[in-house]
């Protein structure tokens, strides 16, 4: 038997406890009160790339990336006082530190027993590594348009959801950018459903190089585009609008044997202090592209409808 079960706890000696801990499938970690390892099995020797008796004896930091340190130390105290057997930080996403110096993500499950006559917290290690990297590719997945690469309309709500709280705490001024293909019917109709696909493809394409690294751009409907820009006043936004609005314009589209221009019309707010939410900000934008579309499209329109000669 590896354990007794004394009152609510669990009593065992290392050297029962040690083939019991091998059998188990997840690296084990063993910590005393003071944060110093006192036993692990042969997963975690092979997961961290340290040999036992490196490990054995060493203050768990060891094993931990600079960035998780604090918070870690004060979980492990938090189950000394509490022990009651729990996921460790849950919300978070924790990842050990190898001999190497790589990282590698894990799941803990913790739970507290006496070894050798002292407390220590059990540490179940788990490598998640597809786990993770199956969370980033389904998280992504749902942020984006599958057709353009672009984010879609979910996530650009959610992001200038973001930037309005941002500009609200700090006054960070932030400018979207919303525009609409001009008579899309026709370039359907001319050139095919799929040359309209073609169109929106590379399009998306000629924005994402003009990007900044903060910059959003998303694919909100179906030939409908919008640019979150950060740390933008309306002044900037309206020049960069243009700036995309020209590089469209002049861009030779290629289906089959033909080639054909299109064109935008956009239209570009900016946070005020009178807007409650992002929604006010959307809506702005959207009513300047709808006044350049009645202006006669290709056009970039302002929130206070400054409308600039194409
Ligand atoms: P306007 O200048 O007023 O915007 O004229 P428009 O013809 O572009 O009118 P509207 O924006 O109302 O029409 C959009 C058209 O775009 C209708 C729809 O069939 C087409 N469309 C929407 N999504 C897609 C898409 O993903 N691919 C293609 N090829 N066409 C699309
Ligand atoms: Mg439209
Ligand atoms: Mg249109």
């Amino acid at each position: 038997m590896p354990f007794q079960k004394n009152t609510d706890e669990f009593v065992s000696t290392s050297e029962n406890l040690f083939p019991f801990i091998e059998s188990l499938p997840d690296a084990v970690v063993i910590v005393n009160t003071d944060h110093k390892i006192v036993l692990v099995n042969s997963r975690a020797v092979d997961m961290f790339g340290y040999a036992t008796n490196s490990l054995e004896g060493s203050d768990l930091t060891m094993i931990i990336p600079d960035r998780h340190r604090a918070s870690h130390r004060h979980h492990v105290n938090g189950y000394f006082q509490k022990p009651v057997p729990r996921p460790m930080g849950a919300e978070k996403r924790f990842s050990g530190l190898r001999a190497d110096g790589t990282e590698i993500p894990v799941d803990i499950m913790i739970n507290t027993l006496h070894l050798d006559g002292v407390q220590v917290a059990m540490a179940l290690v788990r490598d998640v590594t597809y786990q993770r990297e199956l969370e980033d590719r389904l998280t992504m997945e749902s942020r984006t348009d599958e057709m353009t690469g672009f984010y879609n309309r979910k996530h650009f709500k959610s992001q200038l959801e973001a930037q309005h709280s941002g500009f609200i705490r700090s006054g960070l001024p932030a400018s979207v950018i919303m525009f609409d293909f001009d008579h899309f019917k026709t370039i359907n109709d001319q050139y095919g459903h799929a040359g309209g696909d073609l169109v929106l493809i590379d399009t998306a394409k000629i924005i994402q190089r003009e990007l900044r690294p903060l910059d959003v751009g998303c694919r909100i409907g179906g030939e409908e585009f919008a640019i979150i820009l950060p740390n933008t006043q309306l002044q900037s936004a309206m020049a960069f609008a243009e700036r995309i609005r020209q590089l469209v314009e002049r861009k030779e589209f290629k289906v089959d044997h033909h080639s054909f221009h299109v064109t935008v019309t956009m239209g570009v707010a900016s946070f005020s202090t009178e807007d409650s939410s992002y929604a006010s900000l959307m809506k702005r934008a959207d009513e300047a592209l709808y006044a350049g579309k009645a202006a006669g499209r290709n056009r970039v329109v302002s929130q206070d409808s400054r409308v600039s000669q194409p």
